[in-house]
C-alpha cells in the first residue's frame, strides 16, 4: 500500500548507525574511518567507546558516546556497550538501527539504498551469519530449546525500529547486559536469541556484509560497488586478510579503506586524480 512505499522512501537521516570502538583503537583503527566513510555519515554515526577523548569529540562533532563501560575485551563489557548503543537508538527516533565494528567500512549509499527495500515498519533482522549451524539454547535441549541464527556484528547488522521496538521490554535500559550474562553468549549472539525469542523473526541474510572471518582478497575489485560492509586484519594466523583493491600502497594504507574509498568516491579530497 501506499503507506509502507513511503516508509521504504527512506533517506541517510532515518538511519541510526553505531560503531562500537575502544581505547585501545583509538589510533589504529579510529583514524582511517574518520578520513573515509564517516565523511559520509558525520550526523548519522555515533561511536560508543570507553574514553572521553576531546580531539575525537572536535573530529565528530561530539558523535563519541563515553559508555563508561570497561574497556576489556570481554564479553559483559562488550555487552555493556551493546546495550548503551541500543538505548542511544531507541532514543534517536530513526527508522533503521546499524550496527558495525571499528574494523569495518560502510558502503553509506550502498546501506541506504538496500534499506529502501524494507518497510521499517515491519520487523527486520539483517546481517550476515558466521556459524553453519542455527544456535540452541539451552544448548542440550534439542526438544524445547530456542533456535536462532544471530547476524555477526563483525559484519554489520542492521534492525528495522519496529523489531527493536518489540524487544525493548527485555533489551532497553540496560536490560540486554542482564541477558547477555544470564546466557554468556557475546553480545552479537545474545541479539540473535533475543530477537528469535522475543521479536518473532528470523535472521535475513543480506551476503553484502562482510567481516574478516572471510578472505577478503577473494571479493573482486568490480564487485565492491555493491557491497555495503568491508573488513580488514592486519595480523592473524596466516599473515594479514584485507581487500585487494588497486589505490595506495600498504605502508600508507595497511588497511586498504583508503584505497577503497577512492575506488569508490574518486572525488574525495585525499584522492589522486
Ligand atoms: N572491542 C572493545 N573492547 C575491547 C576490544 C574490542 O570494545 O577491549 C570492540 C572493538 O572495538 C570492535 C569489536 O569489539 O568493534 C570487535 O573487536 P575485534 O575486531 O578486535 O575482535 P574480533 O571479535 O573481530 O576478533
Ligand atoms: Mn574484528
Amino acid at each position: 500500500n501506499s503507506e509502507s512505499e513511503q516508509n521504504k522512501n527512506i533517506t541517510l537521516d532515518d538511519i541510526f548507525i553505531g560503531v562500537k570502538t575502544t581505547r585501545y583503537n583509538q589510533k589504529s583503527r579510529l583514524p582511517v574511518i574518520l578520513k573515509t566513510w564517516f565523511q559520509l555519515a558525520k550526523n548519522q554515526t555515533w561511536f560508543f567507546t570507553d574514553i572521553d577523548n576531546p580531539l575525537h569529540q572536535y573530529q565528530t562533532n561530539g558523535h563519541m558516546v563515553d559508555t563508561k563501560c570497561s574497556p576489556l575485551h570481554e564479553r559483559q563489557h562488550l555487552c555493556c556497550k551493546t546495550a548503551v548503543e541500543y538505548d542511544h537508538f531507541i532514543n534517536s527516533g530513526k527508522k533503521w538501527f546499524c550496527h558495525f565494528d571499528d574494523d569495518n567500512y560502510v558502503n553509506v549509499p550502498r546501506l541506504v539504498e538496500e534499506l529502501r527495500k524494507y518497510d521499517p515498519m515491519r520487523p527486520w533482522y539483517l546481517g550476515r551469519t558466521s556459524v553453519f549451524n542455527p544456535m540452541l539454547y539451552p544448548e542440550n535441549e534439542t526438544e524445547s530449546g530456542e533456535v536462532f541464527w544471530f547476524a555477526t556484528f563483525g559484519a554489520g547488522m542492521c534492525m528495522s525500529r519496529s523489531l527493536a521496538l518489540q524487544i525493548l521490554p527485555v533489551t532497553g535500559g540496560g536490560r540486554f547486559i542482564s541477558i547477555c550474562n544470564k546466557l554468556r553468549y557475546p553480545d552479537d549472539v545474545t541479539m540473535g536469541y533475543i530477537v528469535g525469542r522475543y521479536g518473532k523473526v528470523g535472521l535475513t541474510v543480506v551476503p553484502q556484509f562482510h567481516s574478516h572471518y572471510e578472505e577478503l582478497r577473494f571479493l573482486p575489485a568490480d564487485s565492491l560497488r555493491e557491497q555495503l560492509s568491508l573488513s580488514y586484519e592486519l595480523q592473524n594466523r596466516k599473515g594479514r586478510n584485507v581487500l585487494d583493491v588497486p589505490g595506495f600502497n600498504t605502508v600508507y594504507d595497511p588497511t586498504r579503506f583508503m584505497s577503497l574509498h577512492c575506488f569508490l568516491f574518486p572525488n574525495e579530497k585525499f584522492c589522486p586524480r
